[in-house]
């Protein structure tokens, strides 16, 4: 994928896609139920992009006689998308980017038969990424963050949620927010940071995790805020991380100091959702383990449960979220990578949506919605991410197949032939 030239936007025009999937709908909120199969598809379809935001849609023959294009064709670069498929750019809305290096030794000790929480006795787990990441240069961390950021893209991302949360110091923590920045700003899609403070207690903290909520409420959340290093607070909540007790208290210090919030809930054990959604939370993901009670609660909020399947097939797990459960129940339901080098290291949504479609049984026109539009949803950007509509971010995918079912039948390959960020290119060849 070549990125030179990438941060202005250009004018764009997008003709002959075979498959245009807008997602366009009338739906007041994130989608849910039988509205995740709406693509909104435009056969033949066309896209024009002018300074970095969609301007028209529709079939390519309206394109090519619209008057204005025509006078100005000669400023427009065009893209021949025949035989291929355009969608928006795929928003993967749980990320945690800020490592360092890769958990071989996890991996293979997974093979051997140890579970999530022997690994994370024995010393592994996401522990082990902290003494890098305290030790790392902010260069170092801006290098690796672009790096993951190019690769998104070149598999089709263009909106990215970005998670700190391997440092578990104020000082490294803030390092790690300012270093996603410095990578946002270098890369043409869109970033959004989230302070994960408490991702897990650190060692230093052990037996008086309390004190370390303390530091996270009264120094990180603060600092985050004061500083603009991020949009969102999350928090692990489950057994081995933090106590629903110590997540509302960490809720409550975010929503003081203006930031919204997103919460890891249910992947290793069951949380009551229902005293945390008075606080209106953009996301709760995981959501492996969730009551009948609390998904019924669910679907009458607009609180996304984002699912990350690719987290259960790393970890060799026979059994995934219950998507079907969750969709069918009127649950506005997300796709993301979790991208981390413990449990979830991949940058592909389209995977993602294979094993969604393949393990949970969301059809791929499902999948497709969870990764767009209701990821920007999950993210709070709908206004201007997750579907091809005029005004909104010129943001899209085109991958070389026919038909979008293409996408998450071909597992393991990337497809993905061009990605547009806010009307900046980035192609594969
Ligand atoms: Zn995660």
């Amino acid at each position: 994928m070549t990125l030179g030239k990438l941060q202005r936007p250009q004018t764009l025009l997008l003709v002959n896609i075979a498959q245009l999937l807008t997602l366009r709908s009338n739906a007041a909120g994130p989608r849910r139920g039988k509205e995740l199969q709406q693509l909104g598809i435009v056969e033949q379809g066309s896209v024009l992009c002018v300074g970095g935001k969609i301007v028209s849609v529709g079939p390519t023959k309206d394109a090519l006689r619209d008057p204005w294009i025509r006078k100005n064709r000669r400023n427009i670069v065009e893209i021949d998308c025949a035989g291929k498929v355009v969608l928006p750019g795929f928003v993967d809305s749980h990320t945690h980017p800020a490592f360092v290096g890769p958990r071989l030794v996890d991996f293979e000790k997974r093979i051997e038969g140890a579970s999530y929480q022997q690994i994370a006795a024995a010393g592994g787990g996401i522990r082990s990424s902290l003494e890098e990441v305290r030790q790392a240069t902010k260069s170092e961390l801006i290098a690796k963050i672009l790096n993951a950021l190019r690769d998104m893209a070149a598999h089709g991302s263009t909106t990215v949620e970005a998670k700190s949360g391997y440092g578990l110091t104020v000082e490294s923590e803030m390092r790690s927010l300012e270093a996603i920045r410095e990578a946002a700003d270098l890369w043409p899609g869109t970033v959004v940071p989230t302070l994960l403070g408490a991702h897990v207690v650190p060692k230093e903290f052990e037996g008086c995790s309390q004190k370390y909520v303390e530091t996270v409420c009264s120094e990180m959340v603060p600092r985050a805020a004061r500083r603009k290093l991020a949009q969102f607070v999350d928090v692990f909540c489950d057994k081995g991380a933090f106590t629903p007790r110590e997540t509302e208290q960490i809720f409550e210090a975010a929503r003081t100091h203006g930031l919204s919030l997103r919460a890891h809930m249910g992947q290793l054990s069951e949380t009551a959702l229902g005293p945390f959604l008075r606080l209106h939370p953009a996301s709760f993901d995981h959501l492996d383990h969730v009551s009948d009670a609390d998904v019924s609660q669910l679907a009458q909020h607009e609180t996304v449960a984002t699912l990350v399947p690719g987290a259960n097939y790393f970890l060799g797990l026979k059994e995934y979220p219950n998507a079907r459960r969750l969709i069918d129940a009127g649950v506005a339901v997300a796709l993301a990578t979790d991208y981390n080098p413990g449990t979830s290291p991949t940058v592909s949504m389209a995977m993602a949506m294979s094993l969604a479609c393949t393990q949970m049984k969301m059809s791929p026109a499902e999948a497709i919605s969870a990764a767009t539009i209701n990821g920007a949803w999950a993210l709070r950007l709908a206004e201007r991410k997750g579907s091809i509509e005029p005004g909104k971010d010129a943001d899209s995918a085109v991958f070389a197949v026919k038909d979008y079912r293409e996408i998450p039948y071909w597992f393991g390959a990337n497809l993905c032939a061009i990605t547009v960020l806010n009307g900046a290119i980035a192609s594969s060849n």
